[in-house]
C-alpha cells in the first residue's frame, strides 16, 4: 500500500485541499514552494500513463480545478504542472506555484509550521469549486 493510500484511508494525516469520490489534493510535505499540491487518483496505479484514457483526463480535469484555486489563494507568475513518481510509486500531479525555474527543480524546498500548512490548506480549499 503507498504512502498516498494510506492519507486517502485516512491513516496518516495530510493537509487536505480538495477531495471528490475518484481524487484528493493535499500539500506536498516537503514542498518547492508555497502551495505546492499534490493531486492523487484514490485508485492506486504507479505511472501515469498506465491510467486509461478517461482515468487521464478526469485527473487533469480535477487537476485543473486544483490549479484554479491555487491561483486564487498564491501569489505567483503561474502554476506549474509537473509528474515525476520516483518517490512515491502512486500517480500525482504537482501543481507548483512558480516564480522562477527553480521553483520547478525538486531542489530548493521551503519550510512551513503545521499552523502555516493547516492555514494554507483551508484557504485553498475555500478557493476550490
Ligand atoms: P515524486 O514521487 O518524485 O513525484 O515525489 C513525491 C513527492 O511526494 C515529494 O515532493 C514529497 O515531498 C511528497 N510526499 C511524500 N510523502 C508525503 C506525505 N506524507 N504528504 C505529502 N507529501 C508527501
Amino acid at each position: 500500500m503507498s504512502i498516498f493510500t494510506k492519507i486517502i484511508t485516512g491513516e496518516i494525516p495530510s493537509y487536505k485541499v480538495a477531495e471528490n469520490d475518484d481524487f484528493i489534493a493535499f500539500l506536498d510535505i516537503n514542498p518547492n514552494a508555497k502551495g505546492h499540491t499534490l493531486v492523487v487518483p484514490k485508485k492506486e496505479e504507479n505511472k501515469i500513463f498506465d491510467l486509461s484514457k478517461e482515468e487521464y483526463r478526469s485527473l487533469m480535469d480535477f487537476s485543473y480545478r486544483v490549479a484554479k484555486a491555487l491561483e486564487k489563494t498564491v501569489l505567483c507568475k503561474r502554476i506549474g504542472m509537473s509528474v515525476i513518481g520516483l518517490e512515491v510509486p502512486h500517480v500525482h500531479v504537482h501543481l507548483i506555484p512558480i516564480n522562477a525555474m527553480a521553483d520547478m527543480q525538486f531542489q530548493q524546498k521551503v519550510k512551513f509550521t503545521n499552523e502555516e500548512f493547516v492555514s494554507l490548506a483551508k484557504s485553498i480549499s475555500g478557493n476550490f469549486e
